[in-house]
């Protein structure tokens, strides 16, 4: 059975948008500002072949495709053309950024993450 958390019902991601929703199967609304989704591409590219994934900023944060990879992970093309990085369902859950996930006084932090 599929866990409910990391199935993903819906993208939203509007022209020039500065954040994406997905809709989560469980109902939960994740909220993902395109600032983190970039400075954690999990790519080899960005991350080199660390066991953790680092906040790598400088990227070029505005999204020009976002393409579905089987059925367990989304790409992302980036502005810059940058496109190597595969988000698993269970990693972009992980980087959620929504009020419930990360509380409003920790927004700005760019913690270490595990490979998942
Ligand atoms: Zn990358
Ligand atoms: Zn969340």
């Amino acid at each position: 059975m599929i866990d409910r958390r990391h199935a993903p019902t819906a993208v939203r991601s509007p022209y020039r948008a500065l954040v994406t929703e997905i809709d989560w199967a469980d109902g939960h609304v994740g909220k993902y500002p395109h600032e983190v989704l970039r400075g954690y591409c999990p790519c080899a590219g960005c991350q080199g072949h660390s066991a953790e994934i680092k906040f790598v900023g400088g990227g070029d944060t505005s999204i020009k495709t976002i393409e579905p990879v089987g059925d367990y992970a989304l790409s992302f093309e980036w502005g810059d053309g940058h496109a190597t990085g595969i988000y698993t369902f269970r990693y972009l859950r992980s980087l959620c950024r929504c009020d419930e996930c990360v509380p409003p006084a920790e927004k700005d932090a760019r913690p270490v993450l595990p490979r998942s």
